[in-house]
């Protein structure tokens, strides 16, 4: 039974600890153990075994730039905002990734869509779409939250500047490349197709009459350039 005059506590009692580990490493008799003949010989010079060792070794430098070595396939690298396959954007200005973006790297503005200027299948599209790479720690958690997978990232990594100013990417660099099926927006939603259609999958590439009114659209703006020229 406890000694009621006894402080109470939960630590095991202490007892001494005579072990080598416990006093320097010293053996049991003090003494530690002399090195031999061939020890004390190369003591001086014992230090330069690693040195010795590492000069042997298969060189890990890379000649970066001039070789340059392929990511993991999920590396996360510059961002992308992706297009529907007739060319029409994906992003529709919901700014959930920016909301969802701890660094608060993202700035979106969204804006309607109209029957004269299409840019996305739905009401609304991202007019401004900035991402601030001095801020972005490419965590990922904007894709995660994009509901339209419009925003994507790619494998891409070399975005080092001197500059400030160009390490804010705007839209026109983040968007996905035109395909050669694709057109250039704005332009109307395939015949007979509603937003979910795009959604669906049911959207395989440009259709014919997405074409004329692209190919319209681009003949009106080089008559207004060449009416304005000529004023000028
Ligand atoms: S990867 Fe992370 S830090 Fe970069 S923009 Fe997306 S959410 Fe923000
Ligand atoms: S990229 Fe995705 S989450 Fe961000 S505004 Fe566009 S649709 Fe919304």
């Amino acid at each position: 039974m406890a000694d009621p005059t006894e402080p109470h506590t939960n630590e095991p009692a202490r007892t001494a600890d005579t072990t080598p580990a416990r006093t320097g490493g010293a053996a049991p008799d003090g003494g530690k153990k002399e090195p031999g003949l061939l020890g004390q010989l190369f003591a001086p010079v014992a230090g330069f075994g690693v040195t010795f060792g590492t000069m042997f070794r298969k060189v890990p430098t890379q000649e970066y730039p001039e070789v340059k070595r392929p990511t993991a396939t999920r590396y996360h690298g510059r961002h992308q905002l992706n297009r529907h396959p007739d060319g029409l954007e994906k992003c529709v200005g919901c700014e959930l990734c920016a909301w969802a973006c701890p660094a608060d790297a993202i700035y979106v503005e969204g804006a309607d869509n109209t029957d004269e200027a299409r840019f996305s299948p739905g009401e609304r599209y991202g007019r401004v779409y900035q991402i601030n790479y001095l801020r972005c720690i490419f965590c990922g958690l904007c894709i995660e939250a994009c509901p339209t997978r419009a925003l994507t990232m790619t494998n891409e990594y070399e975005m080092a500047d001197s500059e400030r100013a160009p390490l804010i990417y705007e839209k026109h660099q983040l968007l996905a490349p035109l395909r050669p099926d694709m057109l250039t927006p704005p332009f109307p939603m395939a015949e007979g197709m509603e937003e979910r259609d795009y959604y669906q999958g049911k959207v395989t590439g440009s259709t014919s009459g997405q074409r004329d009114y692209v190919e319209q659209r681009e003949a009106r703006r080089s008559e207004a350039e060449a009416d304005a020229e000529a004023r000028s």
